[in-house]
């Protein structure tokens, strides 16, 4: 199974994201976290990355689909995947296509922006495993410590509300556009694309995402 999970910031495509890879026992594949490590191993990738991703810009997109050309073919990669925040632009969903890999379903997690930035202004993350809290609706045990390692949570620098308005503003112009892509090579049937509403409680949306994948991937 490959799904590509489409959304703005905020829809909750990381915790989703683990959610799928466990219930369907893939991968995740995902750009933002791939390049956070670069930064933080302070390699050549990560230091170009690093200032545009501080304001909410995009990485150039011969450098995302180079990166992702090569984690596709690690051998983790062969029962299947799960890309979260790729593509993001349409140059992007196009070199994938042109990759030949095929993608089974496009999740499209919809969410409105006022929903987005209470949630975005909230999330605490933990660095080393993508796990994400929200100081008000899903606190961490302990404030600012991740309830299984006991190691502290960080604000993301992307997560201030400034650059928020930004990575908002780049979703609609660069990956909006990526919805109708897809839906027509839905009408094609190359691809099944669905859409769930990203907002609700964490287990409502978990069972409507699990419905629609049963139900496009059954056609
Ligand atoms: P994310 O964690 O997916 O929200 O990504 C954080 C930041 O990493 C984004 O705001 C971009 O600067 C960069 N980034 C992640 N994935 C991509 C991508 N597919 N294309 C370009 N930039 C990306």
């Amino acid at each position: 199974m490959r799904i590509i999970l489409l959304g703005p910031p905020g829809a909750g495509k990381g915790t989703q994201s683990q959610f799928l890879m466990q219930h369907l026992g893939i991968v995740q594949i995902s750009t933002g976290d791939m390049l956070r490590a670069a930064v933080k191993s302070g390699s050549s990738l990560g230091m170009r990355a690093d200032a545009m991703m501080q304001t909410g810009d995009l990485v150039p997109d011969d450098l995302i689909v180079d990166l992702v050309r090569q984690r596709v073919q690690e051998t983790d990669c062969v029962g299947g995947f799960l890309f979260d925040g790729f593509p993001r632009t349409l140059a992007q969903a196009q070199a994938l296509k042109d990759t030949g890999i095929k993608i089974d379903c496009v999740l499209h997690i919809a969410i409105p922006n006022s929903e987005i930035i209470n949630r975005l202004a909230g999330r605490r993350v933990h660095l080393a495993s993508g796990r994400s809290y929200h100081i008000v609706y899903s606190p961490p045990k302990q404030e600012n410590i991740d309830d299984l390692t006991g190691e502290a949570l960080i604000q993301r620098e992307d997560d201030r509300e400034a650059t928020i308005k930004k990575r908002l503003e780049v979703y609609q112009e660069q990956t909006a556009p990526l919805i109708d892509f897809y839906r027509q090579q839905a009408a094609q049937g190359e691809v099944a694309c669905c859409e769930i509403s990203g907002v609700g409680a964490v287990e409502e949306i978990q069972r409507n995402m699990i419905a629609a994948i049963d139900a496009a991937t059954a056609k």
